[in-house]
């Protein structure tokens, strides 16, 4: 059919699994398994229905003071969208538009490559080292000209966290391109890059409240960097959709932010259980890199990825798994409390036996 030769096609981005049945113990989409702070239940119950109606503010004002004073950022510095993906999605729109390949890990958010195909922006993989390690040389322009970097720092699905000094040498050797560091998984031990911001105006540093901050369901995201990025951003975004953000997630965002003990002891208790179950883990004879996220990326000496991603899922723990060259034999396997991974520990010590 003719029409059909306009289409924009592409390959989507699949992600993981979300089985409605609750008695599922849940460990393949990096959520929280604890709930948000309590003040997003108080306001939630409080919220006037009345307001619905009315178009939430366009600037996300309340919002984005709350991430100026957390994190001491001024607020023409901050970009919120709805999720990290919006957020990146919208940087890739603004900052990705060279002729020149876009570069990131062969391994790495599967979401990078479907940004890429759907704005057609060029890209090039380059792959990890034998220990999903990424070699930071092979990111400067020197080595390889590029219309732009995007790394997730730790990286996903590895976990493997790089020091900023890495980063700034990166930023220093990427003058002429943006440089996008998704800290989707940084409140679980690692040091975030966002103090680089102050010195160079190219790079740009994305979180979101999905992970640590047990909101995945309410769809918030946000990035830092110079007061020029972040208002090319937003000529972006205004000229793409001035509402992204609904009315709830902006109040409740604020709510999660404003209690800063509850955040910090979900995280800690976070990092007590993977440290534990990395131990675990060992014992039973799975090798993994090391951590600093809210999941291990582990594999297991004799059997394969695949076997063992279906022999939990029909025990009902579901993990991630994906059927890539390199990563086959592989599972992604997100923290959760200690009685959920009691219980994947006891199945797995069961079916290896
Ligand atoms: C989860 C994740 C995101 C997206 O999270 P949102 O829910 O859209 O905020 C982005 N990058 C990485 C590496 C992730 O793992």
């Amino acid at each position: 059919m003719s029409w059909e030769k306009a289409v924009r096609r592409v390959v989507p981005y699949v992600p993981g699994e979300q089985p409605q049945d609750k008695n599922i113990i849940k460990l393949n989409t990096n959520e929280c398994p604890y709930p948000p702070a309590p003040g997003v239940r108080k306001l939630l119950e409080s919220m006037k229905y009345e307001d619905m109606r009315l178009y939430p503010d366009p600037e996300a004002s309340v919002l984005v003071d709350a991430l100026s004073k957390y994190y001491s950022v001024p607020e023409d510095q901050i970009f919120v969208g709805v999720g990290s993906d919006d957020v990146l999605s919208m940087a890739y729109l603004t900052f990705f538009n060279s002729d020149k390949p876009i570069l990131f890990p062969d391994i790495t958010y599967s979401f990078y490559d479907v940004w890429a195909e759907l704005y057609k922006v060029p890209y090039k993989k380059i792959p990890l080292d034998d220990d999903f390690r990424i070699n930071f040389e092979d990111y400067y322009e020197e080595k390889h000209p590029n219309g732009g970097v995007i790394i997730a720092n730790p990286n996903a699905p590895v976990g493997i966290y790089e020091p900023v000094s890495k980063l700034e040498e990166l930023v220093k050797h990427n003058r002429n391109s943006v440089v996008i560091i998704d800290e989707a998984y940084i409140d679980f031990g690692g040091e975030s890059a966002l103090p680089l911001i102050k010195k160079y105006d190219n790079i740009l540093i994305v979180q979101t409240f999905s992970k640590s901050r047990a909101m995945a369901g309410m769809r918030i995201g946000y990035a830092f960097g110079s007061k020029k990025l972040i208002g090319y951003m937003k000529d972006a975004k205004f000229s793409f959709n001035s509402y992204t953000m609904n009315r709830p997630s902006l109040d409740l965002g604020v709510a999660a932010i404003e209690d800063d003990a509850y955040f910090k002891a979900t995280c800690a208790k976070i990092v007590a259980t993977r440290e534990r179950v990395k131990k675990e883990l060992q014992s039973l004879g799975f090798s993994f890199p090391d951590s600093k996220a809210n999941f291990i990326f582990a594999k297991h000496y004799k059997v394969s990825g695949e076997e063992l991603f279906l022999a939990l899922k029909k025990e009902g723990i579901y993990v991630r798994h994906w059927s890539t060259d390199r990563i086959y034999n592989h599972l992604r396997i997100t923290i959760g409390t200690d009685e959920e991974m009691d219980k994947l520990i006891a199945f797995l010590k069961d079916y290896l036996s």
